[in-house]
């Protein structure tokens, strides 16, 4: 293929991922962003394919054959609520693919550069390795706090910004002795010490992030994965890899900005660690639980006008959104007014919930955002909480040394009355206890989201 068709095709694939993003900010037109996005990715890959940068098809149809084969059998294996594992992990190999082209990069001495056009590879190479390092040992840790193999508990080790600090200081010292013996042709042992040390960092900003902030972390990472590939695209000259890359960092970093901001943080803060670590008492539970059964919940739910839905992580596990789709239309048909209250945070991954009730169809113009519906909470005569704990837990607003202090979250206590499906009285992902159970208005009803609601819409039905 000429160069000419390879950067025409090059520039209509970034002109397909710039209007994939576009499409993506909106759940109605998600979908077309997706094949947008999907139709930009075959056009990037085949014409990269068949430029003339490519010298061995042999090894190049081996690499393509190998990891298509391991993509599509982990595509295909992973359930729905290991997605945010799958995407952590995915961030992790963009990271260790950023350091080994860095290294090939840096072995490499073909490329004949000279003088000022050298050092800057060398800067490209640098910069390139340190944010593929970070972003893979980062993502591998998030990976093992999303799927519980870590504890999500942030882990603070003394002075660990003085560590952060020293660490930074170190790398870029490092930088300095890599470009002094890269001109003589060395240079390997400082690269490798900074490869070290920027996997240390990665390890220990993630280990050191817990509670509640595991979201800002995973978009976080996402955007650190954009800025590795857009590293990849400067060392190997590719301007596709350089835009796409940058669409996927910045668009991760302003995704970040808005976790930190629905959860009231402070960017730096979170980045820093310690959030979900808090240094007095955790205020105890206390109080009685009502439970109900599914016939007392059932009427409950046909006695209301006004009913608000708020899924979590547990709808999810419950696989409980084509239930509550049922229900909802049920109720829809009886003339109740049936809303979907989605937290910023709810689920594993950011849009988790949102992706769960498109999946199940439910219409787009009854799911609202937490900061359009939170005021309207007191109108509300049944709020029913699927599977969700953090993001409906009061002593966020009310106790200071909660580890999820100061998040904003879902109101729901004042609805008249708010019945919570849950399995048993286990605490959510930041491992806080939650006063909403105990409540006046709450009403506890014990069992998998999915079978509870099923027996719900046939007494509803009956
Ligand atoms: P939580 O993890 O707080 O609570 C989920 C609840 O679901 C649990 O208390 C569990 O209780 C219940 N549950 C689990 N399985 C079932 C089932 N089969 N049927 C019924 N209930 C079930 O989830 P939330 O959505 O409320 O909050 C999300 C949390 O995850 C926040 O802390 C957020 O910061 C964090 N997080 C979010 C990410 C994101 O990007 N959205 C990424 C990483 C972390 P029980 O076991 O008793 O059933």
């Amino acid at each position: 293929m000429s160069q000419g068709l390879v950067i025409m095709s090059y520039v209509v694939a970034s002109f397909l991922f710039i209007l994939s993003l576009s499409g993506l900010s909106n759940q109605e037109t998600a979908r077309k962003g997706n094949y947008y996005g999907m139709a930009g990715m075959a056009i990037a890959i085949f014409a990269t394919i068949f430029s003339d940068q490519v010298d061995s098809y042999i090894i190049l149809i081996i690499a393509l054959t190998i990891g298509g084969f391991i993509g599509t059998k982990a595509a295909l294996k992973i359930e729905m609520t290991q997605m945010p594992e799958l995407v952590a992990i995915m961030h992790s190999l963009v990271g260790m693919a950023a350091v080994l082209v860095g290294y090939a990069n840096f072995l490499d001495h073909s490329n004949g550069l000279l003088g000022v056009e050298k050092t800057i590879h060398e800067v490209e190479i640098y910069i390139g390795i340190f944010i593929g390092a970070v972003t893979f040992s980062g993502s591998v840790i998030a990976f093992g706090k999303l799927c519980g193999k870590l504890d999500g508990k942030p882990v603070l080790l003394p002075a660990r910004h003085w560590l952060n600090l020293t660490l930074l200081i170190l790398t870029i010292w490092l930088g300095n002795v890599f470009l002094s013996a890269a001109e003589s042709g060395g240079g390997s042992v400082a690269l490798i010490f900074m490869t070290l040390i920027a996997f240390a960092f990665g390890v220990h900003m993630v280990m050191a992030i817990g509670g509640a902030d595991m979201p800002v972390v995973v978009s976080m990472l996402n955007s650190y994965s954009g800025w590795a590939a857009a590293a990849t695209g400067f060392m190997l000259s590719n301007d596709l890899l350089i835009v796409t890359g940058a669409l996927v960092g910045s668009s991760g970093a302003i995704l970040s900005y808005i976790m930190c901001r629905a959860m009231n943080r402070h960017f730096l803060s979170v980045i820093a660690g310690g959030f979900g670590s808090t240094s007095g008492e955790v205020a105890t539970i206390e109080g009685d639980i009502s439970p109900i059964d599914i016939e007392q919940a059932a009427q409950l739910l046909d006695d209301a006008t006004n009913i608000m839905i708020i899924p979590g992580y547990g709808m999810a596990v419950a696989q409980a959104q084509h239930t509550v789709n049922e229900i909802s239309k049920l109720l829809r048909s009886k003339d109740k007014t049936v809303r979907f209250g989605i937290h910023p945070v709810a689920g594993r991954m950011p849009g988790h919930m949102n992706v769960l009730l498109a999946e199940a169809k439910i219409p787009y113009d009854i799911v609202f955002e937490m900061d359009e519906i939170n005021e309207d909470f007191p109108n509300i005569d049944v709020s029913i909480v699927i599977g969700a704990n953090d993001i409906v837990n009061p002593s966020a607003l009310d106790d200071p040394n909660s580890p999820i202090a100061g998040m904003p979250v879902l109101e729901c206590w004042n609805s008249a009355t708010t019945i919570v499906l849950k399995r048993s009285m286990a605490a959510g992902y930041a491992g806080v206890g939650n006063p909403l159970f105990v409540h006046e208005n709450t009403r506890m009803l014990f069992g998998d989201a999915n079978e509870s609601l099923q027996a719900i819409l046939k007494s509803l039905s009956a």
